[in-house]
């Protein structure tokens, strides 16, 4: 069964926020967090422990940096690269593309031809194969026979411990398109994901509808993506996700100018629906046997496919785990995307690597920064990445008026910012 996203785009933008209420909207620094490893080991005290926000110095030195967090990003004045970058890749940017609706999802007021599909906006027509001359088709699925490419969007969670916990016992790596608020909030658990050897996508700063963004402001939310990965993790990406897949030759234009291929996918598990109430548990567990019964009946014998799935709430994840065995039974190989296309270099970065479809599947799951290759079973230990070092270094203790400081702007600003 085919399960496309055309429609429903209100429910995804409630799912979010609903996803999204795990985090405390009147933020108290109750806990000083200082290591990655550290944080790693909290697992089964959600949401009391795992998700108390905490101040991480190499973050919040840094907030002046960044866009308010969760809002709509725009270009900040002041940020040179961030400005030169726009007015190079702004060149290639077509202008006679505009916004579809609005960031929320709304097209009410649009006349967009469908049936012409000039833009090539996969959110209507399922459109990948751009029509803009110089752009890549998007990566919907994977060359690689019964194989799926393993991902999940909108972490980095911050009660994901249990769940990452799981993909280590299991040797499993995986595609993680991280939401660069999410990765300032949530710093040290972005950190575990590169640190284990999964691989990172960006997936917006915010994460609103791109079709509905000016190209400036689309822009910005693509280039404050990259900047919290950057800083965090030390590896500038090179993939991105577009949130609810809506993505158009416009958007593929400002993307492919800041070197980010564009992922879509082939199946959805309507994960990220259950928390609207709008499919029920059930229905997300027939859609991952749908698409398990596919593999079993050799729909990609000639090449393999992407299912979306998220790290986006506990049920997601847990249902992400419950799914696994049968997953793996029902592929001959399931891997992150970047691995399943051969991609060894996923940043800019060339001091990191992943490994080669064939060495993936042959035991060899990561690779270290020094080019050498560790086997499943002893690369996986959290504090060894090089790449993240330079930022490591900055974890000093925050002390007690750094957090009171930190209130004042989160009281200020009105939202959720955390820090
Ligand atoms: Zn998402």
């Amino acid at each position: 069964m085919w399960f496309p996203v055309l429609s429903s785009h209100r429910t995804a933008e409630v799912a979010l926020a609903v996803a999204f209420l795990n985090l405390p909207f009147n933020v108290v620094y109750a806990r000083v967090v200082t290591s990655e490893g550290d944080e790693a080991q909290i697992t089964g005290a959600y949401p009391t422990v795992e998700c108390t926000a905490y101040g991480w110095p190499a973050v919040t030195n840094a907030l002046n940096e960044f866009p308010p967090i969760w809002q709509p990003a725009t270009i900040l004045a002041n940020d040179t690269d961030a400005v030169n970058s726009w007015a190079n890749i702004s060149k290639s940017v077509p202008t006679d593309i505009i916004p579809h609706g609005d960031i929320f999802g709304d097209w009410n007021d649009t006349s967009y031809n469908v049936a012409s599909d000039p833009a090539c906006w996969w959110t209507r027509s399922l459109c990948t194969t751009p029509k803009l001359a110089g752009l890549p088709p998007d990566v919907a699925s994977v060359p690689e026979p019964d194989t799926m490419g393993y991902g999940f969007d909108d972490g980095p969670n911050c009660s994901h411990n249990a769940f990452y916990d799981y993909l280590k016992d299991q040797n499993q790596k995986a595609t993680m398109f991280f939401i660069g608020s999410n990765v300032l909030d949530w710093p040290l658990e972005a950190m575990r994901a590169i640190d284990e050897g999964h691989e990172i996508c960006a997936h917006t700063w915010s994460h609103h509808y791109m079709t509905g963004f000016s190209s400036p402001d689309a822009f910005a939310e693509l280039y404050y993506s990259k900047c919290p990965i950057k800083l965090v993790l030390g590896v500038t990406v090179t993939c991105w996700r577009p949130p609810f897949g809506d993505v158009d030759d416009r958007i593929r234009a400002i993307a492919e100018g800041l070197g980010l291929r564009t992922i879509i996918w082939q199946y959805d598990s309507f994960d990220w629906e259950q928390a609207t109430g709008n499919v029920t548990a059930q229905q997300v567990y027939q859609n991952y046997d749908n698409f398990i019964q596919r593999a079993e009946n050799g729909t990609f014998s000639s090449g393999g496919s992407i299912m979306l799935t998220h790290e986006l709430n506990n049920f997601t994840m847990q249902t992400a785990v419950s799914m696994y065995p049968q997953l793996k039974d029902a592929f001959k190989y399931v891997v992150p995307i970047g691995v399943a296309l051969n991609k060894t270099q996923p940043y800019v970065e060339s001091n990191y690597s992943l490994p080669s479809f064939e060495q993936y599947i042959s035991g060899t799951i990561t690779t270290n920064s020094s080019g050498s290759s560790g086997s499943s079973s002893s690369n996986t230990s959290s504090s060894t990445s090089s790449n993240k070092n330079a930022a490591m270094t900055l974890a000093t203790k925050p002390d007690s008026s750094f957090f009171i400081a930190l209130g004042l702007l989160s009281a200020l600003m009105g939202s959720s910012l955390l820090l």
